[in-house]
C-alpha cells in the first residue's frame, strides 16, 4: 500500500499540490501551490493536509507529531536548500511562517506565526544578512510576543486589560520617555526581548523555547488547536462550515516587508469588493510586517494613484499632503507596482473570479503569500458576475452559480430617505468601506451588543478597531464603526462579507472604552445613544434616521433574467395583501402560494363579525355573522386577485383555532361585551370553553371547516364572486381554493363537495364561471401517507412544512425557542428545522406524498408553502423532487429564484457526471 502523504511541498515554480485539491492542502495552500504553478513568485513552503488536523482531534499531540515529523523534516531541509539558509544558523538562519487554512476561508480566525526560527544565536545570524541589527531585535521581539501569546498562553487578563507584551514596551518607552515604537533603539528592543521572556517565565512557569524544531512543532499544534477556539467554531456556525474539516497548516519560509524603506507589505483586491466596480484596489504600508496593515493599527496607503485620489477626498486630505505623506504604491515603488498589476491581471484570469491578495515586497522584490477568491458584498457579487459575463470570462452558468441566494437578501435592504438624509448633520467622516445604511444605539463592547439584540434593540457596534473577537459583536450589530483602520481592515473585511454597512478609520472619533463614550469635535456621545452610519459614503450621524426600500439596480434585473434561463420550478409568493402581492410581483413572483384569509379577519370591523360568529350559538345566528363578513372578503379577494391578474392565487381556508380571535385580557373582553351587548361572564365562558391544551392540535383547519360548513361556503363564494366581479371588468383571476390541515380522505372530500356546491351556485346566480382549481396543503403527516387517496378530491398539493416539520418533531413551533438554541449548541441538531427543511425526516413524508398523489393524480401540481419555500437548500430539495413551484415571502422571492435556477443547473450537471461515469465504467469493462 503507498505511503499515505501528509505534507506537500512548493516553491521554485514547482509544486506538489494544485488549485483543486482545496479539500486536503485547504484554499491557502492549494493556491500557493497553483501560483507556483503558473510562474508567480511565491515564498517557498509546505501544507501540512487537513487530514493531519482532523487526526490530531482524534488522537492527540504525541501520535500526530509522530506521523508527520520525518515528512516535515525532509520539507523544512527542501525549503533551507531553496533559500541557501538554515534552521537556527547563526550566520543565515531560516525563518518560517506558520498559518492556518482551512477549505472555506475563515480570515482572522485561526491562528498564524511570523518570524519562527530566530533565538538568541539567529538573531545575530538575521543581523550578519541583513546588516540591520535594529530590524532584527524588532524581528525577534514580535516572534516571542506572538509565540508567547499564541503557543504559551500569555493574553490579557480580561477585555478591558491591556496585552502583557504592549504593557511591557509602554514601561520602556515611559523609562525611555519615547512616544512612538519606531523611536525604539536596538538595545531597547534587546531589553525586550530580555522583559519578554521573563515574563513568558514567571508567567507560565516555562522558558521561551530556542531550539527551533520545538518552535515549529508548538506552533503547528497551536495552528491546529486554533480550530477549536471559540471565535473559529463562531465563525464556522455562522457560515455553515463544517467542524469535521479541520484546518491545513502552511508552513512558509519569511520574506519581510519591514526590512527597510524598500520593502513594504499589502493586500489588494482585483475588483472593488464594496461595489463591484472593476478597478484594481488595495492597501500597502512602506517598512510593515504582516498583519499592520489588517490590525488597523497605522493608517494604510492606497496601491493605486486613482485609489489614493479617491481617498484623500473621502478623507478630506490635501493633494499636498497626500503626495507626501501617503502616496500610492504606483507613485513610490513604479516598477514593482506594475509587477503587482500584471499579476493580479494574470491571477484573475486565472481563476476567473475576483481575487484577494496578499503581498510582500521585500528590497524592491515582489512576493504573493495568497490568493484567494475575494469575500464580496451582495452587491458587488451580483456586478462582478454580471460584468464577467459580458467580459466573456465566464459563462451563464457560471454567472448565476456565482451569486450565494442569501447574499442578494443585502440588496433588498433598505436605505436612509433621502429627505432624512439630507436634513441630518453628519459629526465625522470615515472610509466607506461596507455600503448600506444602518441605525442603531451606541455599544463599545462586541458580548454588550449581543446582548442588547437579544433584548430587542438595534444596536451600532463602535470601536476603535475590531479583532476576530468582535464577530459576534459585528453579527449582532446593525452597523460597525471604527476609529483606526482602512478599507482592508478586519472591520471592513469582516463587514463586507457579512453584507453589513460599516464605516472604518473615522480619525475624528475618539473613543474611551473606560467611561463608554466618545468625543467627536466636542460632541459627547454615550453607550446607549442613538448613531446612525451610511457605508456608502463614510458619513456618521448622531441621529436615528428613517430608511425607505431600495431600489433594483440594472445588474439585478439582468441576473434574474438569467434565472429564467435555467430554473424549472415557478416562484410563487405568500401574500395576503394587495400591496405584499405587487411588491412580489415585481421581485419575479409567478403567482400567490399562500394567501392567508385569517388575517383579513382581524381588522376593523371583521374582528366584530367574527366575534359575533363565534359567540353565536347555532347555524342561524353563525351565517348571518358571516354575511357581514362576506362583502369584506370579496373586496379584499378583489384587490389581490387583480394585484396578481393573470396569475394564480391560492386562497387558504380559514385555518387558527378560534380562541385567536378572541381577547384574553380582562379589559379586552370587558370591551368585547360592550361592544356585543353581552355580559363580560358569557364572553369569559366563550374564551374558556373555546381554550385548548394543544391549540395547534386542535380545533382548527379543516375541522373548522367541516364543523361549521357555512365557514367554508362563505370564503368559496367570496372567492368566486370576486373572480366574477373581475371578469366582468375584463380582469382575470385565476384562483386556487385551499383546503388546511386535511389528514384523512373524508376530510377533504368533504370540503370540496362543500366548495364545489357553493362554487356551481354562484355560478347559476352569475350567469357565468370562471377557472378555478380546489386542491389541499398536505402538512399533517398522514395526509403524506395517504396522499394517494387525498389525490382524489385534490387538484393540487401545497406542503405546509411549517405545521409538517411541527408535527413530524413533535417541536411545538411556539415553544421550539425555548431548547432549540441549546439543541444547535450542542449539535444534536445541525439546523433550526423550522427555518432549513429537515430531508431526512420531514423529507422523506414530502417525497412519498408527492409519489403517491401523482401516482394517483398523473400531473398533479405540487408547491410548498411553508418558510422553507424561500431556503436555499430547501428549494433544491423540492426542485429535486419535481416540485411545480416553491412559495415564500415577497422580499425572499429573488433568493429562491436564483435557488431554483442554481438547483436545475446542479441537477443537471449531476445527472450528467453520473452518465459519464457509468459510459466510462461500461468502457473499462470492455477492456
Ligand atoms: C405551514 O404550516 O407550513 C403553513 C404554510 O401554514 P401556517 O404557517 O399558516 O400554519
Ligand atoms: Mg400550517
Amino acid at each position: 500500500m503507498a505511503k499515505e502523504k501528509h505534507v506537500y511541498l512548493f516553491g521554485d515554480k514547482k509544486a506538489e499540490g494544485r488549485a483543486n485539491m482545496k479539500n486536503l492542502l485547504g484554499g491557502k495552500g492549494a493556491n500557493l501551490a497553483e501560483m507556483n504553478l503558473i510562474g508567480i513568485p511565491v515564498p517557498p513552503g509546505f501544507t501540512i493536509t487537513t487530514e493531519v488536523s482532523t487526526a490530531y482531534n482524534a488522537k492527540g499531540r504525541e501520535k500526530t507529531l509522530s506521523m508527520i515529523k520525518k515528512e516535515v523534516e525532509e520539507a523544512v531541509h527542501a525549503v533551507e536548500e531553496m533559500m541557501g539558509t538554515k534552521f537556527g544558523s547563526n550566520e543565515n538562519p531560516c525563518l518560517m511562517s506558520v498559518r492556518s487554512g482551512a477549505r472555506a476561508s475563515m480570515p482572522g480566525m485561526m491562528d498564524t506565526i511570523l518570524n519562527l526560527g530566530l533565538n538568541d544565536a539567529a538573531v545575530e545570524g538575521l543581523t550578519k544578512r541583513t546588516g540591520n541589527d535594529r530590524f532584527a531585535w524588532d524581528s525577534y521581539r514580535r516572534f516571542i510576543q506572538m509565540y508567547g501569546d499564541v503557543v504559551m498562553g500569555l493574553k490579557p487578563a480580561s477585555k478591558e486589560d491591556s496585552d502583557p507584551f504592549e504593557e511591557i514596551i509602554e514601561v520602556l518607552k515611559e523609562e525611555k520617555t519615547i512616544e512612538n515604537d519606531t523611536d525604539l533603539s536596538t538595545d531597547d528592543l534587546k531589553e525586550l526581548v530580555k522583559r519578554f521572556k521573563k515574563a513568558v517565565k514567571d508567567n507560565t512557569g516555562k522558558d521561551f523555547p530556542e531550539d527551533p524544531w520545538e518552535q515549529l512543532w508548538g506552533s503547528i499544534i497551536s495552528v491546529f488547536d486554533s480550530w477549536n477556539n471559540e471565535r473559529a467554531v463562531y465563525y464556522r456556525k455562522l457560515n455553515n462550515i463544517p467542524h469535521e474539516w479541520g484546518t491545513a497548516v502552511n508552513v512558509q519560509a519569511m520574506v519581510f516587508g519591514n526590512m527597510g524603506e524598500s520593502s513594504a507589505t499589502g493586500v489588494a483586491f482585483t475588483r472593488d469588493a464594496g461595489t463591484g466596480e472593476n478597478i484594481f484596489n488595495g492597501e500597502y504600508l512602506i517598512n510593515a510586517q504582516g498583519e499592520d496593515v489588517v490590525a488597523g493599527i497605522r493608517t494604510p496607503q492606497q496601491i493605486t494613484k486613482e485609489g489614493s485620489l479617491r481617498w484623500a477626498k473621502l478623507a478630506n486630505v490635501s493633494e499636498e499632503d497626500r503626495a507626501s505623506k501617503f502616496p500610492s504604491l504606483e507613485e513610490t515603488m513604479p516598477e514593482v507596482y506594475k509587477e503587482l498589476f500584471d499579476t493580479q491581471n494574470k491571477l484573475e484570469n486565472h481563476y476567473r473570479d475576483m481575487q484577494d491578495l496578499e503581498f510582500t515586497i521585500q528590497d524592491g522584490k515582489l512576493w504573493l503569500l495568497q490568493t484567494r477568491n475575494g469575500k464580496r458584498t451582495g452587491a458587488a457579487m451580483v456586478k462582478i458576475a454580471i460584468d464577467m459575463l459580458e467580459e466573456g470570462l465566464i459563462d451563464k452558468k457560471t454567472a448565476v452559480m456565482r451569486v450565494e441566494p442569501n447574499k442578494l437578501d443585502e440588496l433588498l435592504h433598505p436605505v436612509f430617505d433621502k429627505k432624512a438624509i439630507k436634513d441630518a448633520k453628519d459629526i465625522a467622516k470615515g472610509l466607506p468601506a461596507s455600503p448600506g445604511a444602518a441605525t442603531g444605539q451606541i455599544v463599545f463592547f462586541a458580548d454588550e451588543a449581543e446582548e442588547w439584540k437579544n433584548q430587542g434593540k438595534e444596536v451600532i457596534l463602535v470601536r476603535i478597531e475590531t479583532s476576530p473577537e468582535d464577530l459576534k459583536g459585528m453579527t449582532a450589530a446593525n452597523g460597525i464603526l471604527t476609529a483606526r483602520g482602512g478599507m482592508t481592515s478586519h472591520a471592513a473585511v469582516v463587514a463586507r462579507g457579512m453584507g453589513k454597512c460599516c464605516v472604518s478609520g473615522a480619525g475624528s472619533v475618539k473613543i474611551n472604552y473606560k467611561t463608554r463614550s466618545l468625543k467627536v469635535d466636542g460632541l459627547e456621545l454615550k453607550e446607549g445613544d442613538w448613531m446612525s452610519l451610511d457605508g456608502s459614503t463614510g458619513y456618521v450621524y448622531a441621529d436615528k434616521i428613517k430608511t425607505i426600500e431600495p431600489e433594483m439596480s440594472g445588474n439585478f434585473g439582468e441576473l434574474m433574467d438569467l434565472t429564467n434561463q435555467f430554473a424549472k420550478m415557478a416562484v410563487r409568493t405568500n401574500a395576503d395583501t394587495p400591496h405584499d402581492s405587487e411588491l412580489a410581483r415585481n421581485f419575479g413572483a409567478k403567482g400567490i402560494g399562500l394567501c392567508r384569509t385569517e388575517h383579513m379577519f382581524f381588522e376593523g370591523d371583521r374582528i366584530k363579525a367574527m366575534r359575533e360568529m363565534i359567540l353565536s350559538k347555532n347555524e342561524v345566528g353563525r351565517r348571518k355573522a358571516l354575511d357581514k363578513i362576506l362583502p369584506m372578503q370579496r373586496k379584499d379577494f378583489e384587490g389581490i386577485f387583480e394585484a396578481m391578474q393573470d396569475l394564480p392565487v391560492t386562497v387558504r381556508l380559514l385555518d387558527p383555532p378560534l380562541h385567536e380571535f378572541v381577547p384574553h385580557e380582562e379589559e379586552n373582553q370587558q370591551e368585547m361585551a360592550d361592544d356585543m351587548g353581552v355580559s363580560v361572564e358569557e364572553i369569559k365562558k366563550t374564551v374558556e370553553d373555546l381554550s385548548e391544551f394543544n391549540p395547534m392540535l386542535g380545533h382548527r383547519g379543516c375541522r373548522l371547516g367541516n364543523t361549521y360548513p357555512e365557514i367554508t361556503e362563505m370564503q368559496a363564494r367570496a372567492i368566486i364572486e370576486a373572480a366574477l366581479n373581475l371578469k366582468k371588468r375584463g380582469i382575470t383571476a385565476i384562483p386556487e381554493i385551499m383546503i388546511p390541515l386535511t389528514g384523512t380522505p373524508e376530510e377533504m372530500k368533504m370540503q370540496e363537495e362543500i366548495v364545489r356546491s357553493t362554487v356551481e351556485a354562484v355560478f347559476a346566480e352569475y350567469n357565468d364561471r370562471v377557472d378555478y382549481l380546489v386542491g389541499t396543503m398536505i402538512e399533517v403527516p398522514r395526509a403524506a401517507l395517504v396522499a394517494d387517496k387525498i389525490a382524489e378530491s385534490a387538484e393540487f398539493f401545497s406542503f405546509g412544512t411549517n405545521d409538517m416539520t411541527q408535527m413530524t418533531y413533535g417541536y411545538s413551533r411556539d415553544d421550539a425557542g425555548k431548547f432549540l438554541p441549546i439543541y444547535l449548541d450542542k449539535n444534536i441538531l445541525k439546523n433550526d428545522p423550522f427555518q432549513v427543511l429537515d430531508q431526512e425526516g420531514v423529507g422523506q413524508l414530502m417525497k412519498l406524498g408527492v409519489k403517491l398523489g401523482r401516482k394517483a393524480k398523473k400531473g398533479l401540481k405540487v408547491g410548498i408553502c411553508g418558510e422553507h419555500g424561500g431556503e436555499p437548500s430547501s428549494v433544491e430539495f423540492c426542485n429535486s423532487l419535481k416540485f411545480n413551484y416553491v412559495s415564500c415571502s415577497p422580499f425572499r422571492v429573488p433568493i429562491a429564484r436564483l435557488a431554483a435556477a442554481q438547483a436545475e443547473i446542479k441537477r443537471k450537471e449531476a445527472k450528467k457526471a453520473k452518465k459519464e461515469a457509468k459510459k466510462a465504467a461500461k468502457k473499462n469493462k470492455k477492456k
